[in-house]
């Protein structure tokens, strides 16, 4: 050693004592030999409470994975990983290839994208069709599409299958075309066509999936499929691009439990390197649609939450929250329940509440509103037909005691 052991080791401690101050004072994690829970900023995180600094009251989520009620609650896990994420900077398109590749991998599909959700993937999606189709740059996306020098602008979708996230495939400046029975799919091909989009959850049309996917495909069209809200079960992530879609699409704020603004576009490798050219750091339809850096590394840590999942056990927890709000209303005069769950989209068990607001004194659409009005205010599904549901999926360790507790105390005292 040149320097004296002296010397370097008093400004080796003297470097420590002012890395450490310096991390403390920034709440950082330490570079060097970092601990797991050290690492986690969220103990300097949690010195301000932004939601009461804004005044914003926090909900227990009883409803679901509504965007209104900022969708998905992440797990701890996930959590943490959004938090690490933001500890240090890194090349955006080195993460964004990476993480596909990953998830990729783990979801059993050639190619795999984060997106900030599953209306930004169907836009990518449609962006690649585009781009393969008319063989152009995103940056004729869409101005040039559908002139002679890009004349290919067509999606096929089954008229029942039109709804509000069509907006995401106008944007590229594509045309829809609606069809209805089989022989109208078979005679909508044109030279134009560039995809197909298939709502998964509808369950409405003439044209199932095995049909839609053979006819498409004999046109070389690619077709994708929005399949959203459709985990679980856990096994529909690597299911649709089983079978031959091009092209899927998830939220990652839904089932998956990851961030808000995350989604994943899964499929055919080459589709998926065209919609990466669209996505940010680029410059295309997607550049609005930016996935920073703390949703990229939460999708992959929520994709690695989910495989460690079965659908069992999630439902068997979902149940057992369930019970213990309805044990809290054993004594609610005229009070019965029953479990609903939606076939497809959003494929979880709620508990469904229904009595007699003539004994109870209390209509369900007002216990709603009482609920909601709380602090921390509680979310409850739909009281159509006085019925109220309570979703527990999203809730929290614990919370169904807390909408337990408060949903016994407004049946109870309405006649009070
Ligand atoms: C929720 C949903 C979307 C949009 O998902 P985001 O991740 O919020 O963009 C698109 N399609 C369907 C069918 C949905 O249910």
């Amino acid at each position: 050693m040149l320097t004296s052991s002296l010397a370097s080791s008093v400004s080796r401690r003297r470097f420590l004592r002012w890395s450490q101050a310096a991390m403390a004072a920034v709440g950082a994690a330490p570079l060097f030999g970092r601990s797991a829970e050290a690492a986690t900023p969220a103990s300097a995180a949690a010195s301000v409470d932004y939601y009461e600094k804004l005044n914003v009251r926090k909900l227990i989520n009883a409803r679901g994975t509504f965007t209104g009620l900022t969708a998905a609650v992440m797990p701890p896990q996930v959590q943490r990983a959004v938090a690490e994420a933001a500890l240090h900077p890194v090349h955006l398109e080195e993460l964004q290839t990476n993480a596909g590749a990953y998830i990729a991998k783990k979801l059993r599909c050639e190619g795999a994208m984060v997106t900030c959700g599953a209306s930004a993937a169907l836009s990518l999606a449609t962006a690649a069709c585009i781009q393969s189709a008319n063989n152009c740059l995103p940056m004729n996306i869409p101005q040039d599409i559908g002139t002679a020098k890009f004349p290919k602008n067509e999606v096929i979708v089954q008229k029942s299958h039109r709804y509000e996230y069509d907006h995401a495939m106008f944007l590229c400046g594509i045309k829809i075309v609606e069809v209805t029975t089989l022989e109208d799919y078979k005679r909508a091909f044109t030279p134009n066509t560039v995809m197909t989009n298939f709502f998964n959850s509808t369950r409405s049309g003439q044209i199932d999936q095995q049909q839609w996917l053979e006819i498409a495909h004999q046109h070389n069209v690619p077709c994708h499929l929005d399949a959203a809200a459709d985990m679980p079960p856990i096994e529909n992530l690597w299911k649709y691009t089983g079978m031959g879609f091009d092209l899927v699409a998830f939220s990652g704020g839904k089932g998956i439990r990851g961030p808000q603004n995350a989604g994943l576009l899964l499929g055919k490798k080459s589709l998926i390197d065209l919609a990466a050219q669209n996505n940010n750091p680029h410059m295309g339809v997607g550049r609005g649609m930016k996935v920073a850096k703390e949703q990229i590394v939460g999708m992959v840590a929520a994709v690695d939450w989910i495989l460690e999942q079965t659908d069992e056990g999630m439902e068997h927890e979902y149940i057992r929250r369930a019970n213990v709000v309805l044990h809290a209303l054993k004594d609610i005069p005229t009070i019965q329940s029953t479990f609903f769950t939606e076939p497809i989209a959003n494929h979880v068990p709620i508990l469904m509440l229904t009595y007699d607001p003539a004994v109870v004194g209390i209509k369900p659409e007002d216990v709603l509103t009482k609920l909601r009005a709380l602090n921390p205010s509680i979310e409850l599904a739909s009281g159509r037909d006085n019925t109220i549901g309570v979703s527990t999926w999203m809730l929290q360790p614990g919370e169904e005691l807390i909408v337990a507790r408060e949903l016994h105390k407004v049946l109870r005292s309405a006649k009070a």
